[in-house]
């Protein structure tokens, strides 16, 4: 099937699919025992596919299936409001889908992401149209047969292919979701808006820990290890930057305790449950890592890690630098890996300038017990979402996710926020058959 007859066939579907909020709201409920049915099929994909960890593997599918029993019941709320009007008549402002909802993905989450857009589109009453990664492809394709033993022909079909095949999705879908790279999205962005169509774009980050004197150093450490190394820092929200606010002697002691946790961590098959860092996902992302070190070296210090795998297994290693200068591209624009870098400040002006100082801001993250002053600072900080003694990497699946600047374009992603991206308005004026109007 070309894209087009593709195309055809959900815009086909969708008239009594939007129709019935009852049937949808069953579907995908359906569809939540139907990839838990199907749990360790799509589990052993990612590991195989994309190389995740199986224990963060095993956390994706349970989010995307916590994703489609939300918007299992989401499908039945409030669908728009009554408007105060004159007495009989009534105005109406109802929410409407769009009709084929165009969707990019990476391959970092290869189940998770493609639900989480999904899911609140089909929930409005849109059908789907999905190219995926390359890198993800037969992910995918198992999403796709998922789905296909619940959802009615056409409404969700995927479309392998690459940068091409997203450009013709971009041309012929309706409203366009993205998530990729930042230099990807805005080519995305600027076309689809060119062709007056709604767009949202999730895209890269560069965030910062801000690490205040009074941190615990062991909660600090395990929040690190997840923010800046799980999945060997393949996340938009990964911890790439640590700021920490004190003098020379608190850095010191910072840096011992996270350089000892990184060395913990322990590298190698993704399939065995002890694996924390598993390879990178291709030799290119590799040679940017070993890259970055390279780098890292000449113009700072490597401190932790930046082992360099010579088996050609792409296998990175825990990685933290230190004393780059702040204005390095090291220090403001995205490496796929784990590597993240530490600077330290006097004040927490000075921290909070610096974590703003990137093109970037998806979400940063505060270590401290001082809650008057991890208020103070997530209200100046530039991200789209703030953590407070937490990892960068990982919000609730139904609170809306996004960033600033950068890092995003258009409405929220995830929760209640992203039904309205998949919707637009309708104003519907109901006048009583007796009214003459002069
Ligand atoms: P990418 O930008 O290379 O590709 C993303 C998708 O866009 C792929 O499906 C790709 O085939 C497609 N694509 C490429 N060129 C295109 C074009 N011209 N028109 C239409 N589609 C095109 O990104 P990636 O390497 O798959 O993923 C890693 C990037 O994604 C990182 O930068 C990461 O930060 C970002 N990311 C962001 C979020 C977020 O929510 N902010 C989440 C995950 C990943």
């Amino acid at each position: 099937m070309t894209l087009s007859e593709i195309i055809l066939r959900a815009s086909d579907a969708q008239r009594p699919w939007a129709a019935n909020p009852i049937a949808r709201s069953a579907a995908l409920s359906n569809l939540a025992k139907t990839f838990t049915a199907h749990r360790d099929q799509l589990v052993d994909l990612m590991v195989d596919e994309v190389y995740k960890p199986i224990t963060e593997a095993r956390g994706e599918f349970a989010r995307a299936v916590a994703i489609l029993e939300y918007f299992s019941q989401a499908v039945l709320d409030p669908d728009g409001t009554s408007i105060p009007t004159t007495d009989p008549n009534f105005i109406l402002s109802l929410r409407r889908p769009y009709g084929v909802a165009g969707l990019i993905t990476p391959w970092n989450f290869p189940v998770a992401i493609p639900i989480w857009k999904a899911a609140p589109a089909l929930a409005m009453g849109n059908a789907v149209v999905i190219k995926p990664s390359e890198f993800a492809t037969k992910t995918a394709l198992f999403l796709q047969e998922l789905m296909e033993k619940v959802l009615p022909q056409g409404i969700f079909t995927v479309v392998p292919g690459d940068a091409e095949v997203g450009a013709q999705l971009v041309n012929s879908a309706d409203i366009i979701s993205f998530t990729g790279s930042a230099k990807v999205g805005q080519s995305v962005v600027a076309r689809t808006a060119s062709l007056g169509k709604p767009v949202q774009a999730e895209m890269g980050g560069h965030s910062p820990a801000i690490v205040l004197p009074d941190a615990d150093l062991e909660l600090l450490a395990s929040q690190i290890q997840i923010g800046a190394f799980s999945y060997s820092g393949q996340k938009c929200t990964a911890t790439r930057r640590i700021i920490i606010v004190g003098d020379e002697k608190r850095k010191a002691e910072v840096v011992e305790t996270l350089v000892a946790s990184a060395e913990k961590l322990v590298g190698g098959d993704p399939r065995d449950e002890k694996t924390f860092l598993g390879p990178l996902i291709h030799s290119d992302s590799y040679k940017n890592y070993a890259e970055a070190i390279a780098l890292a070296k000449q113009v700072g210090k490597v401190i932790a890690g930046g082992k360099i795998d010579a088996t050609g297994g792409n296998l990175p290693s825990a990685t933290l630098t230190d004393s780059i200068p702040v204005e390095h591209q090291l220090m403001c624009e995205e490496v796929f890996a784990p590597i993240a870098h530490v600077a330290r400040v006097s004040t927490t002006d000075e921290a909070i300038s610096l974590a703003n100082a990137v093109r970037y801001g998806l979400t940063a993250s505060i270590h401290t017990s001082d809650l008057e002053a991890s208020l103070r600072i997530s209200r100046r900080l530039e991200t789209g979402m703030v953590k407070v003694n937490g990892p960068t990497a990982g919000v609730d699946f139904h609170a809306p996710f996004g960033g600033d600047k950068d890092s995003s374009y258009g409405m929220r992603e995830q929760g209640k926020a992203s039904l309205d991206f998949y919707t637009h308005t309708q104003t519907i004026t109901l006048n009583s058959g007796a009214r003459k109007f002069q």
